[in-house]
């Protein structure tokens, strides 16, 4: 059905627009299930496009497929190091095939996490092991809570939203043409995943860092951890892209790691209502009924991609770093998406052959690539996690910008030259890119928007070698580098889909 964005707010007028269109009446209708809706807003006004499926008579199917989880407390011990959304989902999936997770975790649990990310917020103070990026739900437990994926994937997809919404993510996420969560939410699905592992047996050991393997005769046989306990079994390594000293570990220990390409750049802020006036073609903004308005950007500059990623509509502008010394900035936002402002990284393609070989050459190059201009943009923003920006017109003409918009960003903004800060070869594509970009969306390209630096975490910076069949690393048997820090992965739903993956090969390794 194509319905106005009113009578799609409101499911009782669905319902009956469904009944009419169906040739039922009304009365002998007993249920209704959503099963897509998206907005078109190529047209003013925008339209709502659902798809519903009606019931009749008592018979109502499932929403989606809930999964059991029997007791594994006595089963085969696997470990798995690091407790984000590729560890939690690879514990869920070792528990249905009969294997014990055993979790270790560097950072504490998402409800006292909760409190050092506040406080990084409000006071500046950043805890190492306890931030946007170490601790129970891994990077994504406060983030805008995204769940798409460009796989086809579709079966698995289907099984990690069930998962999700078994574990109290709202059901919206079934046909929502592109669901999220919200940050508000997500950590209470991270504690109802945890209590499932628990009950089903399996362990999670919280300040609990892994900072060795044990190895014998060409085989992980278990792990170590800094407090000096040892744990047996298959390893999956589920670390992700922050962990930098798991990266200096592997290669230390010459265990096949390569550089990777990713992508790098700045976080852009406009006002909301400017967003919602574009893409709603509307001068009053989105009105009652419209969600915060998105935006996908993408061009190709000089022989790179330069791209908007992981825009959060309503968002904030968040710091999420977790070492003292450097600045990234990210994006997060609640469910409502009801902030003033709209955040998006801007981010270009970097290859490894971009850098200087002598300075960013072999395996970790481009990790110290991103760390160096991390400490960079520091320094330039004076500490305390202040960030350079510049407005978004000003950066594109090369003028300093005296004054800076207003900004979701807590830790605040200081005007800087992002040309003389950002290397030419990512700065001049933005530029050329925001350029563009405004040709298409005349009022995109604006002095009302910031240009904050940087966005420098899209995705790891090294690949850890493992077997295109069988998951495990190319020359480690028992080790099964997983989710986002592998180089295999990315997102929520990508870490969850490689766990699933990962478990089932740790399942077949174990016969
Ligand atoms: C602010 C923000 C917003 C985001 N928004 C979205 C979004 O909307 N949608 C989306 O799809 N993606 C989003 N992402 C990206 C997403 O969070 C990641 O892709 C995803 O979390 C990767 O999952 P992972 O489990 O592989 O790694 P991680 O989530 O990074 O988890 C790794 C875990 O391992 C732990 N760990 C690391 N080293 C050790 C060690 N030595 N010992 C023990 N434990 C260790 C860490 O503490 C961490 O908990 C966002 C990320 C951030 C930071």
């Amino acid at each position: 059905m194509r319905l106005s964005v009113q009578t799609a707010s409101d499911n009782k007028a669905v319902k009956q627009q469904a009944a009419k269109e169906a040739g039922l009446h009304m009365q002998d209708v007993t249920g209704m299930r959503i099963l897509r809706k998206s907005i078109d807003a190529r047209r003013n006004p925008p339209m709502v496009e659902m798809q519903v499926r009606l019931f009749t008579g008592d018979s109502e199917e499932e929403l989606y497929e809930t999964t059991k989880f029997g007791f594994v407390g006595d089963n085969k011990p696997v470990i798995v190091v690091g407790a984000g959304p590729a560890g939690l989902f690879a514990a869920l999936r070792l528990i249905e095939k009969g294997l014990k997770p055993i979790i270790l975790e560097r950072g504490v649990n998402v409800h006292d996490r909760k409190k050092d990310i506040a406080s990084l917020s409000s006071r500046n103070e950043l805890k190492g092991e306890s931030n946007f990026c170490f601790g129970e739900g891994g990077a994504g437990a406060y983030s805008d809570g995204k769940l798409y994926t460009r796989g086809n994937k579709r079966k698995e997809v289907s099984k990690i939203l069930a998962l999700l919404c078994q574990h109290g993510a709202s059901w919206d996420i079934l046909y929502e043409a592109h669901p999220h969560l919200g940050s508000e939410n997500l950590p209470k699905i991270v504690e109802q995943i945890r209590n499932t592992i628990l009950a089903s047996g399996g362990e999670l050991h919280f300040s609990t860092k892994v900072v060795s393997l044990i190895k014998e005769e060409g085989k992980v046989t278990g792990v170590r951890t800094e407090g000096g306990q040892s744990y047996e079994g298959p390893v999956i390594l589920a670390t992700g892209h922050n962990a930098r000293d798991v990266y200096e570990y592997l290669e230390s220990e010459k265990i096949a790691i390569e550089a990777k390409a990713l992508a790098i750049g700045v976080r852009l802020e406009h006002p909301q209502l400017l967003i919602d006036k574009i893409q709603y073609k509307n001068e009053e903004g989105r009105g009652e009924y419209l969600p915060a308005a998105e935006y996908v950007f993408s061009a190709h500059i000089d022989g790179r991609g330069v791209y908007s990623f992981n825009m959060c509509p309503g968002g904030f502008v968040i710091p999420s770093m977790h070492q003292g010394g450097t600045l990234v900035v990210n994006g997060m936002s609640s469910s409502t998406r009801n902030g003033k402002f709209a955040n998006s990284a801007m981010v270009v393609e970097l290859q490894p052959q971009d850098l200087p070989a002598d300075q960013f050459g072999g395996n970790l190059g481009v990790m110290r690539f991103q760390q160096a201009l991390e400490e960079r943009l520091f320094k330039a923003g004076g500490g305390n996690f202040a960030a350079p920006a510049q407005r978004m017109a000003d950066f594109v003409n090369h003028r300093l910008s005296k004054t800076l918009p207003d900004s979701s960003y807590g830790p605040g903004l200081v005007p800087a030259d992002l040309h003389r800060l950002l290397p030419s070869f990512i700065a001049d594509r933005l530029a050329k890119a925001f350029d563009l970009f405004g040709k298409k969306a005349h009022i995109f390209l604006t002095n009302q928007a910031s240009v904050i630096a940087g966005a420098t975490r899209t995705s790891s910076p090294v690949r850890i070698l493992r077997d295109k069949e069988t998951n495990m690393h190319v020359e480690l048997e028992g080790l099964f580098p997983c989710g986002e820090g592998s180089g295999y992965a990315g997102g929520i739903i990508g870490s969850a889909l490689d766990a699933l993956a990962c478990a089932d090969s740790v399942s077949t390794y174990l016969g």
